[in-house]
């Protein structure tokens, strides 16, 4: 299912933002399916600045392709920490850009790449018949999960 938002005709940069919004939800319900066994009934994303909301429905084929693509995107940053190379991507956020400084797409120079840290390996078991499975982190994985910058808060319903 796709989202819905109440009252807002999406520009182009509000098209952007929802396009942004809608890759977040999609995050949060696979994680929530993943952890807790059971794909969420409703997520919503309220905009705190102007109380504007975006709500997304999933349904587990389209988790399941959203997944497929967050391999395919963690596999070519693996590739990418053990090469270092790591392409510029220009765009509007380069103004307020720390690394613009030391950006190729700039004029700049990076600082010589490190060392890669280690593999991150990733493991996915299910039993039969459990449509959630674990994931297992080789070496262990360490932070938390927020809710991003965009001055918003995620709220999920299941069951
Ligand atoms: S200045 Fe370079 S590193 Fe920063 S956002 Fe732009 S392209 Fe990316």
């Amino acid at each position: 299912m796709g989202p819905s938002r109440p009252g807002r005709a999406a520009g182009r940069e509000g098209g952007r933002r929802e396009a942004q919004a809608l890759f977040q939800l999609k995050f949060y319900a696979l994680v929530l399916w993943r952890t807790r066994g059971a794909v969420p009934r409703q997520l919503r994303l309220m905009y705190l600045a102007d109380r504007d909301t975006l709500s997304y429905t999933p349904d587990p084929d389209e988790l399941a392709r959203f997944e497929r693509t967050l391999v395919a995107i963690w596999q070519a940053i693996q590739r990418a920490t053990e090469t270092g190379d790591f392409r510029a991507s220009p765009s509007r956020l380069c103004d307020w850009c720390d690394h613009k400084p030391r950006c190729p797409a700039h004029g700049g120079t990076p600082p010589p790449y490190p060392e890669p840290p280690a593999r991150q390996q990733i493991t996915h078991s299910s039993q039969p018949g459990d449509p959630s499975g674990t994931y297992s982190f080789d070496p262990p994985l360490s932070g938390h999960i927020g809710t991003g910058g965009q001055g918003a808060v995620v709220h999920c319903s299941t069951g």
